[in-house]
């Protein structure tokens, strides 16, 4: 397996893209509630980039699966729908829902790529327990990535914390190094993989972990048109994402301040 280690100017260029991305999703968390639709986050998002003379890592990311390229800025993954949503002017947000935003984009030739997932107006205890338990999987995470300790140190943070909570964690869909292209290696599983292997952490190496947590069953499905994956069962599904650099100073999370 080749992981590639970034030096520090590389890991500043990735500084700036994770902080445009950030900056991104901000704006896009504030514009969310009832009536505006995901089509409507798109657009913005889409002059966002452009403005900063960005390149969007997910518009015309070509997926052998789907056999296409992916049309958007954004993927806007509202409620059973796990992450790959498409960004939609019929699908306008109602009170109750939660919609994941997730953003990747390229500065001078290196990436940034995070995800959050906001509710919609009033949602039910048990979803905005499903959030919480998923952000607080993805801060326990970032907390592992460290020098010392192994790729799993990472997966397992995440898939305890989610069990222990009664929840379920997603396997088909993983986080991934990141650099010079949007998806390096290794792959990031959200729980233990034996059938991976279990690389220790070193200096240099920059990963996307992002926890996809499922309130019901974690099997899921990948609807007609190639990319939407939703939870087979229908409940909601979270997606919180970061992008972290494995530092001597310890875990530096370049996609916020
Ligand atoms: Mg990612
Ligand atoms: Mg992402």
């Amino acid at each position: 397996m080749a992981i590639i280690r970034k030096s520090r100017s590389e890991l500043e260029k990735m500084r700036r893209s994770g902080l445009l991305v950030y900056q991104i999703l901000t704006e896009l968390s504030k514009m969310v509630r009832e009536g505006i639709t995901t089509m409507d986050l798109e657009v913005e998002a889409e002059r966002m980039i452009r403005d900063a003379g960005a390149k969007s890592a997910f518009k015309g990311y070509y997926s052998e699966a789907a056999g296409a390229e992916f049309p958007y800025v954004l993927c806007t993954s509202v409620n059973e729908v796990v992450v790959h949503g498409m960004p939609s002017a019929k699908r306008q947000l109602k009170s109750g829902d939660i919609v994941s935003i997730d953003t990747g984009l390229s500065l001078e030739g290196y990436y940034g790529d995070s995800a959050v997932t906001v509710p919609v107006g009033e949602i039910a205890q048990e979803t905005q327990h499903l959030l919480d338990v998923t952000r607080q999987s993805l801060e326990l995470a970032i907390a592992e990535a460290r020098l010392g300790n192994r790729l799993f140190d990472i997966s397992r943070s995440v898939e305890q914390h989610v069990l222990k909570n009664g929840f379920t964690v997603v396997r088909e869909f993983v986080g991934h190094g990141i650099g010079t292209r949007l998806h390096e290696e290794p792959q990031v599983p959200n729980y233990v993989d034996r059938q991976q292997e279990n690389p220790k952490l070193k200096e240099g190496m920059v990963l996307a972990i992002e926890p996809m947590v499922n309130q019901g069953r974690p099997e899921t499905n990948v609807l007609s048109d190639k990319w939407t994956a939703v939870a087979t069962d229908g409940k909601p599904s979270a997606h919180f994402e970061h992008v972290v650099a494995i530092t001597a100073e310890g875990p530096w999370v370049l996609t916020r301040p």
